[in-house]
């Protein structure tokens, strides 16, 4: 559906559909209220709400403009989504060159967050492979065509830059080719962080992609035990597809999400695998995806829901502040499923406010309890800042304005930049 112009429920007036196409910069000129385009909204935090202002939903732009097969390149509406796309490229013998854990985002919002994948070590981040993109802004009549050699300072702002610069309406992205839709995997039990970083130099060295999990009740960094999970692209006879998807039809009770429950899960998810070493080839999506094959997998968390906290820390003290951070939840009797760790590698980020920098990052979801995760969230990023790391803005939804300036000074830039009439609850929290 080419259409766009959704209100949330607090705004007064009622939802509106408007043809894009040519009429985009102009329509956007004659607003007056702010706005703010959004994809998927598969950010966790408020960097996808705008509490004050409209949401434009760009899902509908989504369609492939150019296909070049030679080249590897693709040009594509900005709300395409990376299911769609793959469903056209993967047939074909090629791959996005950096994808999330989920496919349900759309190419405006992996530039906009200028997401990281499993390749990190290897690809950089997704805004390393976007060679143009059309912005749209509502002080210019024109789309503006952003890249490194053309308006290049407005290229670096909009990758990683929140959706604050203007509405991607098209990217020209770099695709990778690869030799089946199956990936050759392995995954190894670790103990112990001097284990971790041993299969961790291994393997990236060896391995496209790569990731952890780990328990969090298993100790300091000196106890830890986990899992290290990597794979490559592989040719494979069997091309099948996995079609099982699980539904959460309702909202978990908060009393299944204590420290003991997550203590089982985590015993459980360790134990599943009984050699050292397991091997297997597995189709793309659930190597990438797992979440996705569980849909509305956050019902899990219970009505008050969850947030999720993903920093990175530099390798030299990712041991200390990990030891710290684990300590910290088991003083306060806080626990995670989901506790992921990864390395990004030296590919430096294009954008002004990317997140990824050289270092470990770890991610942990923690169900909502009001004040008390609050509080242990505000040490976290204490720890976070004092060991030189920064927290990642498309996950959060409460981290200080303070720390967001001394973590990303490029937002002075952004101030001076930004498209006057777009907004977000994040950046309005930030910037007060
Ligand atoms: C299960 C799961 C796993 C995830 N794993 C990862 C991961 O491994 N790595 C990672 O980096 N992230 C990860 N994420 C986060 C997710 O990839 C990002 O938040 C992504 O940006 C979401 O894209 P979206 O289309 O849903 O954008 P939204 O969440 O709707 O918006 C995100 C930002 O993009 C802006 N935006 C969207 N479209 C446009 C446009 N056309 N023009 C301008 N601005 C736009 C919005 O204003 C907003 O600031 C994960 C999320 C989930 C749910």
């Amino acid at each position: 559906m080419n259409s766009f112009g959704y209100y949330p429920e607090s705004h007064p007036q009622s939802c509106q559909y408007i043809s894009w196409q040519d009429q985009l910069p102009h329509i956007i000129q004659s607003v007056d209220y702010p706005y703010l385009p959004i994809g998927m909204r598969r950010s966790y935090g408020d960097s996808c709400l705008n509490n004050d202002g409209a949401l434009l939903i760009m899902t509908g732009l989504n369609k492939i403009m150019s296909f070049d097969r030679n080249r590897g390149v693709l040009i594509c509406e900005a709300g395409i989504t990376f299911q769609e796309i793959l469903s056209i490229i993967v047939p074909e013998g090629f791959f996005l060159p950096v994808t999330p854990g989920t496919q349900y985002i759309t190419v405006g919002g992996a530039i906009a967050n200028d997401i990281h994948g499993k390749n990190h070590h290897k690809a950089g981040s997704f805004g390393n492979h976007v060679r143009s993109f059309g912005l749209i802004r509502s002080d210019l009549d024109e789309i503006l065509i952003c890249s490194e050699r053309e308006n290049h300072e407005m290229f670096h702002a909009t990758i990683g830059g929140l959706g604050l610069t203007g509405i991607i309406a098209w990217a020209e992205i770099s695709l990778i080719t690869i030799s089946s839709c199956m990936i050759q995997s392995r995954t190894e039990q670790f103990h112990g962080f001097e284990e971790y970083l041993a299969i961790s130099k291994r393997q990236e060295t060896e391995c496209d992609y790569s990731v952890s999990w780990f328990d969090c009740f298993s100790g300091d960094s000196q106890r830890l035990r986990g899992l290290y999970t990597s794979g490559n692209f592989t040719e494979s006879d069997n091309e099948e597809a996995p079609d099982t998807t699980i539904a959460i039809p309702i909202h978990a009770p908060e009393i299944l999400l204590n420290r003991s429950t997550i203590a089982v899960f985590n015993e459980l998810y360790f134990r599943k695998q009984l050699k050292k070493v397991q091997q297997s080839i597995m189709h793309y999506t659930p190597f990438f995806y797992p979440l996705d094959a569980i849909s509305d997998w956050n019902k899990l968390y219970g009505k008050r829901g969850f947030l999720q906290y993903q920093c990175v820390i530099p390798f030299e003290h990712a041991r200390d502040v990990i030891s710290e951070m684990l300590g910290l939840m088991k003083k306060k009797r806080m626990g995670s499923f989901l506790v992921v760790l990864k390395s990004f590698g030296e590919i430096q980020s294009k954008g002004i406010l990317s997140f990824p920098m050289p270092g470990l990052t770890l991610a942990m979801d923690f169900p909502m309890r009001g004040m008390e995760t609050l509080t242990v969230l505000n040490q976290f990023d204490d720890i976070v800042s004092m060991a030189g790391g920064r927290v990642y803005p498309a996950k959060d939804a409460r981290m200080s304005s303070e720390y967001f300036r001394k973590w990303y000074p490029g937002y002075e830039l952004m101030q001076r930049i930004k498209d006057p009439k777009i907004e977000s609850t994040f950046w309005n929290r930030m910037m007060r």
